[in-house]
């Protein structure tokens, strides 16, 4: 989804993070050879770029409905017990829907539709299954994760 930029800043590591009218908010680094955004590392060029559109993949994540009401939580896993339990491609094959909580470190949750869509779920931003879909987690490095488990009223 298509969503103004807002404003900037730099994260812990100083990297730039650009803020998005959505709320979400996306990295917008300079590293080249791979990323060349020479703008952002000056003034005038992060003002000149204030009001133009990134494409926000977090606002494409599903909502929780609002009559849904939590019932329960799975143990916390780790990068261990991911890869035992929950390696390849996993169905929420529940009438619940899934909240993916990661509480350190971050992962990838891929959900497949008629193509796989990518997202980078950390501390910040939870990832939403809903019933019936297909997904697969990729854990990166050290990680903390639980799933919180809604049903609708
Ligand atoms: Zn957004």
């Amino acid at each position: 989804m298509e969503k103004k930029i807002v404003g900037f800043h730099v994260d812990d590591l100083g990297d730039w993070v650009a803020d998005l009218e959505c709320g979400h908010r996306q990295h917008v680094r300079h590293n080249p050879p791979w990323i060349n955004r020479p703008w952002v590392l000056d003034d005038a060029g992060r003002e000149s770029m204030l009001g133009q559109v990134l494409n926000c993949k977090k606002c494409n994540m599903p909502a929780i409905p609002g009559n849904a009401k939590r019932v329960t939580c799975s143990p916390l896993f780790d990068q261990q017990m991911l890869q035992q339990q929950c390696s390849g491609p996993q169905e929420n094959a529940s009438d619940c829907w899934i909240e993916l909580v990661v509480s350190q470190g971050e992962l990838v949750y891929q959900r497949h539709t008629d193509h796989v869509e990518g997202y980078v779920i950390d501390p910040e931003f939870s990832a939403v299954i809903p019933p019936g879909t297909g997904y697969t987690l990729i854990p990166k490095g050290d990680v903390q994760m639980c799933f919180h488990y809604y049903e609708e009223q």
